[in-house]
């Protein structure tokens, strides 16, 4: 292999730029021209692809974002855009694709990688860790960071006026960062989109923390529930259950930004290191992912299709038992 890129798409994740770094460096190291696409597959199709060095990499191990940008790019959907894109990879004489990103950017590389033969190894950068062959995706770890270190600042506020408060994590099929934050920031309740939870029982249990004396209480939305966000659960709790002042906050986007943590940065680098050796060995169509602390390989098809139930059981279990 002479010639690799790397692009990062859909939403961005921290720890993205570590991944970069260590694709980059891995393959400058194995003596690989490296290229950086810019802004997903929309650099593909718009031949925005820039060769890059050991040094285009510098001081970027801590930075949140991603420096190649990112984007949602619709064209790549199309036949027509997917030609571009190949035309230009052809052009530029690259003979193997590194891909960061979620779900639908691993749908697009399948389909590129079918329908052209370009060799591709995916890297789970995703904040929602929504992807099987990886216990934790790209971004996870730090997200989960950021909304505990929230919710501890809520919790103040809250203690101090005796508070109910719903806050909504990100997390639209997945409650993976609802149901951590909630075991890691000691919350009342979490309401998950894979789990069917009433109102009635939630309004139970906030009754019951209420009767036993706790002064505060934070019930976790994440914003896939099926009951709806955390607006739509707090006013259906407040209009039989008012024993406290209840407020909403939306954590929103917040969840996607600042600087990686530990967890992340060498999760990438691990992430990054294995994607450029996996195309050296010959791999393609294949994801790279941390299985038991292990970085092991899956086909981007199972990797999209074997969408399994994350949620750790005895997490979810401690959900009930450590809120009392
Ligand atoms: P996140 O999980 O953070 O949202 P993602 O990778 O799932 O990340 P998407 O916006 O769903 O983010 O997908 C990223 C890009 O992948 C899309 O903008 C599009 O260019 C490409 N893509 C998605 N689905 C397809 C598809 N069926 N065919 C070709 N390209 C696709």
């Amino acid at each position: 292999i002479k010639n690799i890129a790397v692009l990062t798409s859909g939403g961005d994740a921290p720890g993205m730029n570590a991944a970069i770094r260590a694709v980059v460096r891995t393959g400058i190291y194995h003596g690989i021209n490296m290229f950086g696409v810019m802004q997903g597959y929309q650099g593909l199709i718009s031949n925005n692809i820039k060769p890059m060095d050991a040094r285009s990499v510098s001081n970027i191990l801590h930075l949140g974002g991603t420096i190649l940008k990112t984007a949602r790019c619709l064209e790549f959907k199309t036949d027509e855009g997917q030609e571009i894109a190949y035309k230009h990879l052809e052009a530029n004489d690259i003979d193997g694709l590194v891909v960061i990103g979620g779900d639908g950017t691993f749908t697009g590389a399948k389909r590129f990688g079918e329908t052209f033969g370009v060799k591709v190894i995916g890297i789970p950068g995703t904040i929602d860790n929504d992807l099987s062959g990886s216990d934790f995706t790209l971004g996870y770890d730090t997200a989960i960071n950021t909304v505990i270190e929230a919710i501890d600042k809520i919790r103040d506020t809250a203690d101090a006026h005796d508070r109910l408060f719903f806050i909504e994590v990100m997390g639209r099929d997945s409650g993976c960062i609802a149901l951590r934050s909630s075991i890691a920031s000691g919350a009342e309740a979490v309401l998950l989109p894979e789990v069917e939870t009433s109102v009635d029982d939630l309004i139970q249990k906030l009754a019951l923390g209420a009767a036993t004396k706790k002064s505060s209480s934070i019930v976790i939305v994440a914003e896939g529930h099926k009951q709806g966000g955390a607006y739509d659960i707090a006013k259906k709790v407040k209009e039989t259950f008012d024993h406290y002042d209840t407020k909403v906050t939306i954590l929103g986007h917040l969840q996607r930004g600042g600087s990686p943590s530990s967890f992340d940065r060498i999760l990438g680098s691990r992430l990054g290191y294995a994607a450029v050796n996996a195309l050296i060995a010959g791999e393609s169509a294949q994801m790279v992912g941390l299985r038991g602390n292990e970085i092991k390989l899956t086909s981007i098809e199972d990797a999209l299709s074997n969408h399994s139930f994350k949620l750790e059981d005895d997490l979810m279990e401690m959900t009930e038992v450590l809120s009392i």
